[in-house]
């Protein structure tokens, strides 16, 4: 278990003030200054040791995407920092909560990377339907600039830096970096075909580093410890600490921060009280946000939380975002529920995501009730192959791949489904399938 003196996320609680003389107490804008004096290059050589990786899910190495950036500064073609704070995968609230009890750790971070990044500007995108995290986020912003920590010569640092709040309408396809940058700089929210990737050509085609709240938001702390002391936890290419939301049945539902690689069921019995009825009433978790596939009880036994670990059940930790389902969950209707769920928020760009996602949803309803025929869920799995990877964004994968896991792991279900169903239909008077 994570030790308290290496928690990065003192008031992941709200228990304390968080604005900025609660966040000064705990350390926040302590020698932001000294941070700085480090320069570009150390500051991203730390975060390259540090083994940092995207906390947004895609989980690319931090340190390596910072050295895409520009090294020199061009006045026509200023670098930017923007921060995707769209938190919208289901499943997923850590970023908020960040947002709303630690506000000014996200914005030192903004300071201290959008210096390394070249960046005199930086932009938080953040979710519409987040009032309040808004509404505490700006306050922070007005009292870090009252303080003189943003603006000229930021915190005393000789950088001039100025940060921006910007709410978004609540589309969730607005997460993707490049449909970011479109709805920042006002425009349909849709993504970008790549290349040219954000760093070459991003917020009004300058060069630009998009990352996720989390992220930005422990880098002084690695700055401050050294990188070695994150790289410290985890495993090998799964290095650091991270914070871990739990939802569904389970006694205790919480965000936690803990050491990459945690196994998820100490992380579920330990954090979030267990599992409703008992360990053996866990009938499957979803154990990174809603796009990433489940995983049935017998994995989670011995599931690593971090992204290797994952990936060799065949799924993924994307946000770290925990679902847990019970013997009690009807998995084919929560998975039919997410099908819906990605189709109502496809952008509509290309037709594998366009088309698709309607017909896995449409299908998928038939499968809840059974009515359909045991041949359509190889014919399903294989429409999920056709939109994967076929499509401008990843949106086509989040919604392929929850099914995909649905029918690796629960086909027998799916099938008995379809049996129950016609047994149904025939003890009314074998009226055909399709008239139900
Ligand atoms: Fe839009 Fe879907 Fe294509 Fe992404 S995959 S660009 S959401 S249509």
């Amino acid at each position: 278990m994570l030790r308290d003196e290496d928690r990065v996320f003192t008031n992941l609680y709200g228990w304390e003030d968080w604005g900025l003389a609660g966040a000064r107490a705990r350390g926040v804008w302590s020698n932001t200054k000294d941070l700085v004096a480090m320069g570009r290059e150390k500051i991203i050589s730390e975060v390259k040791e540090s083994g940092l990786r995207g906390r947004g899910g895609a989980g690319f190495p931090t340190g390596i995407k910072w050295s895409f950036m520009p090294k020199e500064t061009d006045p026509d073609r200023p670098s930017y920092l923007v921060i995707n704070a769209d938190e919208s995968e289901p499943g997923a609230c850590k970023d908020r909560d960040i947002m709303r009890f630690d506000p000014h750790r996200l914005i030192e971070g903004a300071l201290v990377s959008s210096f390394a990044l070249g960046a005199h500007a930086c932009y938080i995108y953040i979710r519409g339907e987040f009032y309040n995290e808004a509404s505490h986020i700006q306050v922070a912003i007005d009292e870090a600039y009252e303080a003189g920590l943003l603006g000229k010569n930021a915190a005393d640092s000789g950088w001039d830096f100025d940060l921006y709040l910007h709410r978004g309408a609540g589309a969730y396809i607005c997460g993707e970096e490049t449909a970011l940058l479109e709805s920042l700089e006002g425009k349909k929210g849709q993504p970008r075909n790549k290349p040219p990737f954000p760093a070459g050509a991003g917020l009004y085609s300058c060069p630009t580093t998009v990352n996720n709240v989390e992220t930005i938001a422990v880098v002084p702390e690695i700055l401050r410890r050294g990188g070695l002391w994150f790289s410290s936890f985890g495993r090998p290419k799964n290095e650091g600490i991270k914070l871990y939301s739990i939802s569904g049945h389970v006694a205790q539902p919480c965000n936690i921060e803990e050491a990459m690689g945690i196994p998820l069921r100490e992380l579920i019995d330990r954090h979030a009280g267990g599992v409703r009825g008992g360990w053996d009433n866990l009938k499957a978790v979803i154990p990174g946000g809603a796009s990433t596939p489940m995983i049935p009880r017998d994995a989670c036994e011995t599931a690593l939380m971090d992204f290797d670990g994952l990936k060799e059940l065949q799924s993924g930790l994307g946000t770290g975002s925990v679902i847990v389902m019970d013997q009690s969950t009807d998995v084919i209707y929560a998975i039919a529920r997410l099908s819906y769920f990605y189709m109502d928020e496809s952008c509509g760009q290309c037709t594998p995501c366009r088309e698709g996602t309607g017909w896995m949803w449409r299908v998928m309803q038939r499968m809840v009730k059974g009515n359909a025929e045991v041949e359509e869920i190889d014919m399903l799995l294989e429409v999920t192959k056709e939109v994967e990877g076929h499509t401008i964004c990843a949106h086509g994968d989040a919604a392929a791949w929850p099914i995909q896991g649905l029918i690796r792991h629960f086909r027998p279900e799916m099938e008995q489904r379809i049996r129950d169903y016609r047994d149904r239909v025939h003890a009314r008077g074998a009226q055909p399938i399709a008239a139900e």
